[in-house]
């Protein structure tokens, strides 16, 4: 096999080690994103539940499932202002739609802004909103190219792993993490490390796919959450709330995105499988490309994120009760 896709089979219980009853394989699969080689299994510990991706590449080979032209990277760069042009009909209706549609990708607790970091900042565009709103920031990016953009908007940003970046001068009020926790090699000892680093009463806010929900039960291996295999973790609402708690966080609500940003790409998998590669391909690119359509289907997300049915979901957990 490949250097670059060295494997790695992780055994025991990541939550109960001592209590650890071995796992059951859910499902294999392969990179669906990038078509890169590899055959995954996803598999569930027995003791906890917890769901997560074995065998998987290591530490120092996961690069390699990470090509410059990864969503995240591109998605997150900061444009400089186009000139405001819009019609009157636009500018008026602008706060009324942002009253009724909150999507809540990156619902945050009604807190003072202090010292925030963010772990895995991709390209910086939401440490920048936060600036803007009078936050102090610091990012952590893995990707060293990501990591430059960020770095380049004037922020502190560490290139590399959580496991490698240093103490903070100072304890965050809030650490955030979007779409970030199921890549982590080893989320509780990653969880603990951010506590330790935030201030009693201080915020965690992660936001993670949901394997918990119907659509991962019906789309299985082409599931778009499932991103095998740089998701490394598969959380349903009750895994990350144990995870939380075996890292030391106390879980405070879970929010069910309102977004159809999973249903429509795996249809997609499923039709470009099927000999569809046009409507495929075009599903498939639907969170990116989805525009005012994420606006237009807010009525069918919010029903469902009402059932936590969406396939995200975004989690507030605090240092101490
Ligand atoms: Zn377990």
């Amino acid at each position: 096999m490949h250097e670059y896709v060295r494997r790695r089979i992780a055994r025991g219980c990541r939550l109960s080690p001592r209590l650890c009853r071995g796992d059951n394989v859910v499902l294999e699969g392969k990179d669906l994103l990038h078509d890169l080689p590899g055959t995954f299994t996803v598999v569930k510990c027995r003791t906890c539940g917890l769901m997560r991706t074995n065998p998987r590449p290591a530490p120092e080979a996961i690069g390699f499932y990470y090509p410059d032209d990864y969503g995240p990277y591109a998605g997150t760069r900061v444009r400089p202002e186009a000139p405001g042009r819009s019609s009157v009909i636009k500018r008026l209706l602008r706060p009324v739609v942002s009253a009724l549609v909150d999507y809540k990708t990156t619902a945050l607790p009604p807190i003072p802004a202090g010292n925030m970091l963010e772990l895995g900042c991709a390209s910086g565009s939401f440490m920048h909103r936060m600036a803007q709103q009078g936050w102090r920031v610091e990012g952590i990016e893995f990707s060293r190219k990501a990591a430059m953009a960020a770095a380049q908007l004037g922020y502190h940003v560490h290139a590399g792993p959580l496991e490698t970046a240093p103490a903070p001068g100072q304890l965050f009020d809030l650490v955030v993490g979007w779409m970030v926790a199921e890549h982590l090699h080893d989320p509780v000892g990653g969880l603990k490390k951010l506590r330790e680093w935030t201030r009693p009463g201080g915020w965690l806010v992660l936001s993670v796919p949901n394997a918990g929900a119907l659509e991962f039960k019906i789309f299985k291996e082409k599931w778009y959450a499932l991103q095998l295999p740089t998701h490394l973790y598969h959380y349903t609402p009750r895994t990350i709330r144990l995870v939380l708690q075996t890292s030391g966080w106390s879980p405070v609500k879970i929010h069910h995105q309102r977004v159809l940003s999973n249903l429509f790409p795996s249809a997609g998998y499923v039709l470009r499988d099927r000999g569809y590669e046009r409507v495929g391909a075009k599903l498939i690119g639907f969170p990116e490309n989805a525009g005012r359509w994420h606006q237009v289907l807010y009525p069918l997300a919010w029903f469902l994120s009402q059932l936590g049915q969406t396939g995200r979901m975004t989690v507030w957990a605090r240092n101490g009760s």
